[in-house]
């Protein structure tokens, strides 16, 4: 697909974002600056699916320009804890207890705004044993005498 190569040189192109923001001329000029061939077709429609991925804001101004800017990271949005086994430092595995936690995170973040904190960014981190190595750290469960001694 031709669309996808327009993309790929649009992601690196934005963020160089210009102190104006974007504009759909400024960013097919600037692909053609990379030698990347759009129309003004394509370049609107991935513009949109920026737009509706989150990863772009728009806004018109005075003129009626449409005009494009980069949305802040996407980890901001969804603040994603850093979870790490402090035996085997993989992430912790949440399965059922993930959905728990990120609606614990975002209470926080509601309670942050309702506080007055505008963007808040968080940064959980969380360091323990994952189960697996809880398991294997732990002293044996002691058997009861076998019986065997004399
Ligand atoms: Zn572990």
């Amino acid at each position: 697909m031709r669309a996808t190569r327009a993309v790929q040189a649009l992601l690196l192109l934005l963020p160089d974002q210009p102190a104006q923001g974007w504009t759909e001329g400024a960013v097919e000029a600037a692909l053609h600056q990379q030698g990347v061939a759009v129309n003004r077709v394509t370049v609107y429609r991935a513009l949109d699916r920026f737009c509706a991925a989150g990863l772009l804001q728009r806004s018109v101004d005075g003129q009626r320009v449409t005009r494009y800017w980069l949305a802040a990271p996407a980890a901001h949005d969804q603040a994603a804890p850093h979870m790490e086994c402090s035996g085997c430092h993989q992430p912790f595995q949440l399965g059922e207890g993930s959905a728990a936690v990120q609606a614990a995170l975002q209470a926080l973040r509601q309670a942050l705004a309702h506080s007055g904190v505008r963007n808040p960014t968080l940064d959980v981190a969380v360091q323990g044993e994952c189960a697996q190595c809880a398991a294997e750290t732990s002293p044996p469960v002691s058997s009861p005498p076998s019986g065997n001694s004399p």
